[in-house]
């Protein structure tokens, strides 16, 4: 679970220095993407390897990394992360009913 404290951490380190001023959303979404991408190559050529097990390590920063983006665009945005989680939570169980999504890899529109 993210704690406050660690959020706060993260913004401290952004304010510490004075970097608030380069975070524009745009900028923020192509470096939250970059990140994204640098976690895709953790599994690029790996085959049928898909297990985390081997490749903990890069995951875990590069996870952080996204995750760090993640906080500070919201922060930039106004936006309250817990409440953007739980909106989308919501949203998200209407779309996928269990008892129509349980066991079931198909996309919302396909569901029936
Ligand atoms: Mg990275």
């Amino acid at each position: 679970m993210l704690k406050d404290e660690t959020i706060n951490r993260v913004l401290k380190f952004r304010d510490d220095r004075d970097w608030r001023q380069f975070h524009t959303p745009k900028d923020l979404a192509i470096s939250m993407n970059l990140e994204a991408a640098e976690l895709l190559e953790i599994f690029q050529w790996s085959g049928g390897d898909l297990e985390c097990r081997e490749k903990l390590g890069r995951l875990r920063e590069e996870l952080a990394d996204v995750l760090s983006y993640c906080i500070l665009m919201a922060d930039v945005c106004g936006l309250d992360l817990d409440k953007i989680m739980n909106d989308k939570i919501t949203k998200n169980e209407a779309k996928y009913p269990v008892e129509k999504a349980r066991g079931n890899a198909a996309k919302y529109t396909e569901l029936d």
